[in-house]
C-alpha cells in the first residue's frame, strides 16, 4: 500500500454518470481532481438497454451515453484510477481528508461521493442459490438467454416495468409480478405494457420461494390478499425491486436518512465540511440520468467554493 503525500484538490469516488459528469466540470475548472471507480466508469445505467427521457436524445443505449461522458472527462484531463475505496478518514475542517483505497492513501480537501446504489434483492428462499442459473438483475445482460422461454419479473417500478417489455424482445412471454395492485411506474412505461401482447401481469403477490436443480423451473407464489398459495412455472426470474445504497465504505458521521441514502442539502453538501454527495447514493425523490447529472454540476461548484474559502493559504498538515 502506497500513500501519496500530495494534497489533492477533490476526489470523486464512483464513475457513473454523477461521478463522470463531476469529472467533467472538475477538470474543467482545472482542479486537481482524481475520480475512483472500482469497476468500469459507467455505472448503472450501463446496463439500461434504452434511455429515451435524457434530453438531447430521443433514444440512446445506456452504454453509448455512459461512454460519451466518460471520453468527455477524460478530453478534459480527468484521471480515472481502477481502485477500491475502503475507508474515509474525515479530518478537521482544513487538513484534508484520508481515503484509503485497496492500494494507495490519499489526502484531499474535498470529496465527492458519488458510489450510486445497487440492485436490492427479494431476499426469499432460492434467491441467491440460482443467481445465474435463472435469477437475474439484468435484463440487457441476460436477456438473450431466455430466448423463446418464459420468465417472470418482480417488481412495479419504472425498471421492473420498463424491463419487462424489453424482455419481451427475447421471451415468448414475460409476467409481472407485483405485490400490489397498482404499477409504480410511470403513465406512458405502464401503458405500453398493458397494450403488449406478451405481457402479463400477476397483481398482489410476493415470491416466496425460486426453485429448480440447478436451472430456475418455478417459483411458490402467495397472493397477499387471498393468503393463496400457488406454484408457477417459469424459466427465469428477473429481480427489479428498487436499489440499496452502496455505502459500505462511508463513515458513520455522514448523515443517512432511514434507508441508508446519504443526506446532502442543496448544494450537496453532506454534514461534515469538504465531504460532497451527488447522484443515486444521495437521498432525494428522483434517481435518474438527469438527477444524477445536476446534482454533480451542483456539487463540484461547491466543492469549488468550499476549496477556495478552507484553503486559501495551503495550512494543511
Ligand atoms: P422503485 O421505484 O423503488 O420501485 C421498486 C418496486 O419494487 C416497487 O414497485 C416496489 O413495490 C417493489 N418492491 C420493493 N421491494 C420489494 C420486495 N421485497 N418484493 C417485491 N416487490 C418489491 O425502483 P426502480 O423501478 O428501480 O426505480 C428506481 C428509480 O429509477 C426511480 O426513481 C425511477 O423513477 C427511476 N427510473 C426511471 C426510469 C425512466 O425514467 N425511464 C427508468 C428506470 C428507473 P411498491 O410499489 O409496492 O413499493
Amino acid at each position: 500500500m502506497s500513500e501519496t503525500t500530495k494534497l489533492l484538490d477533490l476526489v470523486i469516488i464512483g464513475g457513473g454518470p454523477a461521478g463522470l459528469t463531476a469529472g467533467i466540470y472538475a477538470s474543467r475548472a482545472r482542479l486537481d481532481v482524481i475520480m475512483l471507480e472500482k469497476m468500469m466508469p459507467g455505472g448503472q445505467v450501463s446496463i439500461t438497454d434504452d434511455l429515451e427521457n435524457y434530453p438531447g436524445y430521443s433514444s440512446i443505449s445506456g452504454i453509448d451515453l455512459a461512454m460519451k461522458m466518460e471520453e468527455q472527462a477524460r478530453n478534459f484531463g480527468l484521471e480515472i484510477k481502477s481502485e477500491e475505496v475502503f475507508e474515509i478518514i474525515p479530518q478537521a475542517q482544513n487538513k484534508g481528508h484520508i481515503i484509503k483505497t485497496d492500494v494507495n492513501t490519499y489526502h484531499t480537501k474535498a470529496i465527492l461521493i458519488t458510489s450510486g446504489a445497487a440492485p436490492r434483492r427479494i431476499g426469499c428462499e432460492g434467491e441467491d442459490s440460482h443467481i445465474g442459473k435463472g435469477v437475474s438483475y439484468c435484463a440487457t445482460c441476460d436477456g438473450a438467454f431466455f430466448r423463446n422461454k418464459e420468465v417472470v419479473v418482480v417488481g412495479g417500478g419504472d425498471t421492473a416495468v420498463e424491463e419487462g417489455i424489453f424482455l419481451t424482445k427475447f421471451a415468448s412471454k414475460v409476467t409481472i409480478i407485483h405485490r400490489r395492485d397498482k404499477f409504480r411506474a410511470a403513465q406512458i412505461i405502464k401503458e405500453r405494457a398493458f397494450e403488449n401482447e406478451k405481457v402479463e401481469i400477476i397483481w398482489d403477490s410476493v415470491v416466496e420461494k425460486i426453485n429448480g436443480d440447478p436451472l430456475v423451473s418455478s417459483i411458490d407464489l402467495l397472493n397477499v390478499k387471498t393468503k393463496e398459495r400457488t406454484n408457477f412455472k417459469t424459466d427465469g426470474v428477473f429481480v427489479f425491486v428498487g436499489y440499496v445504497p452502496n455505502n459500505q465504505f462511508i463513515p458513520g458521521i455522514i448523515k443517512r436518512d432511514s434507508s441508508g441514502f446519504i443526506i446532502g442539502n442543496e448544494n450537496m453538501e453532506t454534514n461534515v465540511p469538504g465531504i460532497f454527495v451527488a447522484g443515486d447514493i444521495r437521498s432525494k425523490l428522483l434517481r435518474q440520468v438527469i438527477t444524477a447529472c445536476g446534482d454533480a454540476a451542483t456539487a463540484v461548484a461547491a466543492a469549488e467554493k468550499y476549496i477556495d474559502w478552507n484553503y486559501k493559504e495551503e495550512q494543511y498538515l
